[in-house]
């Protein structure tokens, strides 16, 4: 099988009716989505992707009266952020109904849902009369997706349409939050601003330290490069024999000692959102270059900076 790409809604709605998996343009990353009412259809989600199932899904739907059917409740802090942020990178943990099956949420009690902010994804997530799970288009652990052809490239044998809509603008997941004990946590950082929800919530927003609180996907090596990625290290700190050809991986500007060709800047306009949009796609070029280490700059830790560091030092191998 070779996915068809294409730029139809129409189209890509029609796999995912007859319980085939898609893979779907958002603006955090590309998602696979599968019809989140079909057992088999989230089945072949894990198995595309070879994830383990206790690693559990997020469901997407494209209004917030949608979500309101398969939640149980949608608790005031919680509809409030999803009214103030959605369509946008925010996730929100509710409880879900029966028909949401234990497979999207590896047996939790509770689903994590969210509103895409793509114009594609939402005309396709209209034609449909159920919400789609969907994680990443990678391969388990390896760097998120951020177009159509970086799809293309690892899962495109295996799944049978792309929706093309072009590269994502945020770059990074969404946000992961959860209303409890009189608090909003936040069980990921993602594309959202912590900054930002705290001035549209009543309640206060904390990050959840324990891994309890946590989302259970939160593997300290995610994201990763085949290439080793060291972050916020020298040269001279590196094993010797992967320090013949190194690439430096920069947030805004060339280290004047090194050349020129040898290193790469995130953000050329010194602007954190424009790291994120490029992070997961630069750590793919270096990633197929022969360099034979990255060293990694850490990023200003401002708005989004928390949420990129978090995803560089899952994807080094000295953090
Ligand atoms: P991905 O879609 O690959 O970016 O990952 C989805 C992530 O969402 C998972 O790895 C979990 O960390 C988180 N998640 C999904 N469902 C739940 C849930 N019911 N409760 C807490 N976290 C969740
Ligand atoms: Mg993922």
């Amino acid at each position: 099988m070779q996915a068809k790409i294409t730029t139809s809604a129409i189209e890509a709605a029609k796999y995912l009716i007859e319980g085939q998996n898609v893979a779907i343009p958002t603006e955090t990353v590309y998602g696979l989505a599968g019809n989140a009412y079909n057992e088999q259809a989230v089945l072949n989600i894990f198995a595309i992707k070879n994830r383990p199932k206790f690693d559990p899904l997020i469901v997407h739907t494209h209004s917030i009266e949608q979500i309101e059917r398969f939640v149980k409740s949608l608790p005031a802090v919680s509809k409030s952020l999803l009214e103030s942020f959605s369509p946008g990178p925010l996730t929100v943990v509710l409880h879900k109904r029966d028909h949401i099956s234990d497979l999207v949420t590896s047996g939790l009690p509770n689903v994590a849902v969210r509103i895409p902010n793509h114009p594609l994804t939402l005309e396709l997530l209209r034609q449909l009369d159920f919400p789609v799970a969907a994680p990443s288009a990678n391969p388990f652990t390896y760097v998120s997706p951020t177009s159509a052809e970086h799809v293309n490239q690892q899962l495109g044998r295996k799944i049978p349409c792309i929706l093309n809509g072009g590269p994502c603008q945020v770059g990074i997941e969404s946000t992961i939050i959860r209303e409890a004990d009189d608090k909003v946590w936040v069980l990921r950082l993602g594309g959202l601003d912590i900054d930002e929800l705290q001035a549209k919530s009543n309640k206060p927003v904390e990050l959840a330290k324990t891994v309890e609180e946590a989302s259970p996907g939160n593997f300290s090596k995610h994201y990763a490069t085949k290439t080793p990625l060291y972050m916020g290290l020298e040269l001279s700190q590196i094993p010797v024999e992967q320090a013949e050809n190194v690439a430096y991986l920069r947030f805004s500007d060339y280290k004047p000692e090194v050349e020129k060709s040898k290193q790469i800047i995130l953000a050329p306009d010194g602007q954190i959102t424009t790291a994120a949009k490029n992070l997961f796609s630069i750590l793919r070029e270096l990633d197929q270059s022969s360099f034979s280490a990255i060293i990694g700059e850490w990023i200003p830790e401002t708005g989004l900076g928390p949420a990129i560091n978090d995803r560089l030092r899952r994807a080094s191998i000295n953090c």
